[in-house]
């Protein structure tokens, strides 16, 4: 049976790095829908193109452009023992979708990972991130040794045109509106956990290897 884990939670939560230590730990791909549309962006391919106009005001990417790209990742040969996604599903419609793209419901894990609005906005900004590699930092919780440069790749930090205060407030609305149905509608099928974002990293992962008991 697959193991696939379903990271939901706000834009901050801390998906993608609780993602990226479950991925190592598991060795299990880690599908990012935020880091594939970002390469798609960089690489500016026609999906690319489209998606930048929603992804630079903080809006959802239509959920069919979206989908295309979590179907064609999922596909793909290492994905045959399971999957972390990140970032999707992030509608109703996408997570309705996912199930006729995924069947084997059986193994699916969703794990809520929440945290409040405030304490979202303060850590989106101070988030920094490799424009090579994509790693994650926090210039207070997580620098890198050496100011500015990825500890990983050596590649160059930056801020994501998308943690700008104007456009972190919109994504956080955007996902009280668009997101949070979802959480209901995993919470009634069960194989649901919440648990906090706001704790230590080491904390959060060792929580959610209690869950999953993989
Ligand atoms: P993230 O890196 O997950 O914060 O995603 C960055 C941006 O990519 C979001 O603000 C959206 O514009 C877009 N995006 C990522 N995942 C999705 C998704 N599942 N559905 C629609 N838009 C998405």
């Amino acid at each position: 049976m697959k193991k696939v884990l379903i990271l939901l939670g706000p834009p901050g939560a801390g998906k993608g790095t609780v993602g990226g230590k479950l991925s190592e730990i598991y060795n299990l791909p880690l599908i990012s829908s935020g880091d594939l549309l970002r390469e798609n962006v960089n690489n500016h391919t026609e999906l690319g193109e489209k998606a930048n106009s929603y992804i630079k005001r903080g809006e959802l990417v239509p959920d069919e452009l979206v989908e295309k790209i979590i179907e064609d990742r999922i596909k793909k040969e290492d994905c045959n023992y399971g999957f972390i996604l990140d970032g999707f599903p992030r509608t109703l419609k996408q997570a309705e979708d996912l199930e006729k793209i995924f069947h084997d419901e059986g193994s699916l894990i969703v794990i809520y990972l929440s945290a409040s609005d405030e304490f979202l906005i303060k850590r989106l900004s101070n988030r920094r991130i490799c424009e090579n590699c994509g790693a994650i930092y926090h210039l207070i919780n997580l620098p890198p040794k050496k100011e500015g440069i990825c500890d990983k790749c050596g590649g160059k930090l930056i801020q994501r045109e998308d943690d700008k205060p104007e456009v972190i407030k919109k994504r956080i609305d955007v996902y009280h509106k668009l997101t949070q149905p979802i959480i209901d509608y995993y919470r009634k099928k069960g194989n649901f956990f919440e648990i906090s974002g706001e704790g230590k990293l080491e904390e959060t992962v060792t929580k959610i290897k209690e869950i999953l008991k993989w």
